[in-house]
């Protein structure tokens, strides 16, 4: 197959990078005058019709969103080998691998997570499940002011949520991947959580919170499985290991509810780490109690997850509790009424004697 200089109008200037199914081109788009990523389905998959098919979802699916937290598609074509392809926003600050790699503190290691957790709620948003969220699908863009904002890409395996039941084919990266990922039982946006939490300790620790060979590994784990505590060896708050004892967790429900949440915790721990003072919060729904101050977000507006089998959230302590409310205004009911029979027959006794005299 012979390597093209060309595609559409854009030139190619080398190669990023491959992965499973596709490989990454550094493009330049002279229109525009930018640099772009494009991405082009390898020849040997490209006439299989369900790969092909995923391939031109996820060009579908990220050209759907436009949000800087979620890498934007805005050109698909097809090359004369029939080989489709699309072009993204070229992203030129590597990725959270990078960042597991070289290590960095704790405290910018949390905020990364936090921003990512932002970008997968723009995905659950738009009712996607990412599926395969790990250090090297979370790119960063680097700003000409020495920022950087995580980006979140590779939607290959996305699904909306609608139709994210397993039963065709498993898919994730087993170290990264939720239990009920390689299991028969519908998939959500709290996989997503998961694999989260799962980047978050390999960004603080090096490595994954497990050791996963193979997919069926996952089916094996106990439910009652912990990822071993690092909050003490990171002179982090043991909310820490709270977090990702829940964030971990096998059964879905134990796991914060929404990525939302996620980044807020993240963000509270980066505060203590940096010996800010954590904001006052309640648990939030789904995070142990005892474990991370989490502050509920002031509203969920336009978050379309159905939530219906997440506990309850804690009810306020500022509310009266309704049992004490109604003695109180039954005794204040009968007092008046007393009253009023006093009055009344006070009254009758006035008439009776009127016309006795
Ligand atoms: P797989 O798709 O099998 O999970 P992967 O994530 O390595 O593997 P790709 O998504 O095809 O594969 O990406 C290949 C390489 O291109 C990766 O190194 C990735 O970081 C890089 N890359 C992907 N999209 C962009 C982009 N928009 N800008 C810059 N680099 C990108």
């Amino acid at each position: 197959m012979s390597t093209p200089t060309q595609l559409g109008r854009h030139q190619l200037i080398r190669r990023i990078g491959a992965g499973a199914f596709a490989t990454v081109w550094l493009g330049h788009d002279p229109e525009f005058d930018v640099a772009v990523a494009i991405k082009v389905l390898a020849d040997n998959w490209a006439a299989d019709p369900g790969i092909r098919e995923r391939f031109l979802s996820e060009a579908r699916f990220l050209r759907r969103i436009r949000d800087r937290r979620v890498v934007h598609v805005y050109d698909i074509g097809t090359l004369d080998d029939g080989r489709p392809y699309f072009v993204m926003d070229y992203l030129d600050g590597g990725s959270l691998e990078d960042v597991r790699i070289s290590r960095v503190d704790p405290a910018k290691a949390l905020r990364l997570c936090a921003e990512a957790a932002r970008g997968l709620e723009v995905l659950h948003r738009h009712h996607l499940v990412h599926r395969d969220v790990t250090p090297g699908n979370l790119l960063l863009s680097n700003r000409p002011d020495g920022t950087g904002t995580v980006v979140v890409a590779d939607l290959g395996v996305a699904r909306s949520v609608v139709d994210s039941s397993s039963g065709s084919m498993i898919v994730g990266t087993p170290s990264y991947m939720a239990p009920e990922q390689a299991g028969s039982s519908a998939v959500d946006h709290r996989a997503d959580v998961y694999a989260l939490c799962a980047v978050a300790y390999a960004l603080l620790t090096g490595s994954p919170p497990y050791r996963v060979e193979r997919v069926t590994d996952l089916l094996t784990r106990p439910a009652t499985a912990e990822p071993a505590p690092i909050a003490a060896e990171l002179r982090a708050p043991a909310t820490l290991d709270g977090l990702f004892r829940s964030g971990l967790a096998t059964d879905p429900h134990r796991r914060p509810p929404t990525a939302a949440i996620l980044a807020d915790a993240f963000d509270q721990l980066a505060d203590a780490l940096e010996g800010r003072e954590p904001v006052a919060a309640q648990p939030a729904p789904g995070v142990e109690p005892s474990a991370v101050p989490v502050e509920l977000p002031p509203s969920t507006d336009g978050h379309t997850i159905a939530l219906a089998s997440d506990p309850a959230p804690p009810v306020s302590p500022a509310a009266p509790p309704p049992a004490l409310a109604k003695p109180a205004r039954t005794a204040t009911f009968y007092i008046g009424m007393t009253v009023l029979a006093v009055v009344v027959f006070a009254v009758f006794v006035a008439i009776v004697i009127g016309f006795t005299l």
